[in-house]
């Protein structure tokens, strides 16, 4: 018997549900690079909804450097990296990655989706605990299924539950707390200091995925760790490229014990068994990291402008979600009111979009608005004006 047709009907009543439900994703395609003044649907943008907290993703320099190494290394490695996908250039990046981070070893992964996918199998089992904030990432949640680990879960940011958690662990080999650096629907950081106190009064290791921190939250931007003047109590961090660093792609694990990273380079699939990161990528993020190092008014740029356009939507009678990071969640109690502010900007030429249940709990809908150093004062003004005026027409 054939099952293909039933099979596909199902799939198209799932999408149909989707659509029915405004749940379906619909992707707005550039005609050009990733930057603040974007094109879309033949109309001009500005983009506050991307990743590019730096403006590193078309940097000249960084386009250059990728360039260079197009004609230097080649466009593929067409190898994993113990075969033959390791060229010099790599292990440089890996050495920037430590330097920045103030660790003693990295290992790069295809993305830090992988990275995270492969960390806690490699290096835990049975007789493990890893206990995981409720936010964590998709990716970290999904690294803790490939693993045997006892598994645990604690509240968002809730300490007092992160240490029962600690207390069902006791007696568990090696317990590992893992957390998100910033939680990237809400701009909330992790509370890293009382999270290390806790660790250290359970003798467990921590674990943090700073994908929305390297790069520019700290003084030199090194990270949550660094805001939190916790470098040398975090085992192990986890992190993109693909963000702040130039956002092209690739993720990485680093730590102040050479021993792990030695480990994964032994051990974890995603490492053993996917492709070398590409050359022109490698390049590129070597010059962005050395952007980064070069000029940390960059970063203080990205906290700047974050700071500006908090203050002008409270100014305005705005509902933001309070703190310091350049992710900026404009809370709407109604999940339509948010998808129609959406749309409202967009008329206005402000490009940024409305999350809603599931993705967020019910009654949290929320504009997501992400700064970046690129942001002019004007632009971040008519950011704001189009939000006012956007609200004036409900
Ligand atoms: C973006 C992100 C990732 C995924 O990074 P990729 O390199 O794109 O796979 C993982 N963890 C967190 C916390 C992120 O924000």
């Amino acid at each position: 018997m054939n099952s293909t047709p039933s099979f596909i009907e199902r799939l198209q009543a799932s999408l149909a549900d989707m659509q029915a439900k405004g749940t379906l994703k619909h992707e707005r395609a550039f005609t050009g690079p990733q930057q603040v003044a974007v094109q879309a649907a033949g109309k001009e943008l500005l983009n506050f909804c991307s990743n590019n907290y730096l403006g590193l993703a078309d940097n000249p320099e960084v386009i250059s450097a990728a360039k260079s190494a197009l004609d230097k290394y080649g466009f593929g490695m067409a190898s994993v990296r113990f075969i033959a996908g390791t060229q010099e250039q790599h292990l440089l990046l890996e050495e920037k990655i430590a330097s920045l981070l103030g660790t003693q070893a990295t290992i790069l992964f295809p993305s830090c989706f992988d990275a995270n996918g492969g960390v806690f199998e490699a290096l835990l089992d049975e007789s493990d605990a890893v206990i995981s904030d409720s936010l964590n990432h998709a990716s970290i949640i999904d690294g803790i299924r490939l693993c045997k680990a006892k598994r645990f879960r604690y509240a968002n940011r809730d300490m007092a539950d992160l240490e029962v958690q600690l207390q069902a662990a006791k007696g568990s080999r090696t317990i590992l707390i893992v957390t998100d650096g910033v939680f990237s629907m809400d701009g909330y950081l992790a509370p890293l200091n009382q999270i290390c106190d806790l660790a250290e009064k359970y003798g467990a290791l921590v674990m943090v995925d700073d994908s929305h921190a390297t790069g520019f939250i700290g003084e030199t931007g090194a990270g949550t760790p660094e805001y939190f003047r916790v470098q040398d109590r975090i085992d192990i961090l986890s992190g993109t490229l693909g963000k702040a660093l130039g956002g092209a792609s690739g993720g990485y694990i680093s730590s102040r014990h050479p021993e792990i990273v030695n480990l994964l380079r032994q051990k974890a699939r995603p490492y053993l068994f996917s492709n070398s990161v590409a050359p022109a990528v490698v390049a590129g993020t070597i010059k962005a990291l050395e952007l980064v190092s070069a000029n940390p008014q960059l970063g203080r740029k990205t906290m700047e402008n974050a700071k500006l356009f908090r203050s002008l939507m409270i100014e305005n009678g705005f509902d933001i979600l309070l703190g310091e990071h350049p992710i900026v969640p404009v809370m709407f109690s109604d999940e339509h009111l948010a998808v129609s502010m959406a749309k409202g900007l967009f008329d206005r030429g402000i490009y940024a979009v409305a999350f809603s249940y599931p993705v967020v709990p019910l009654g949290k809908a929320r504009i997501r608005i992400q700064l970046s150093a690129s942001h002019s004062d004007q632009e971040i003004r008519a950011c704001v004006a189009a939000f006012v005026d956007a609200r004036n027409s409900q």
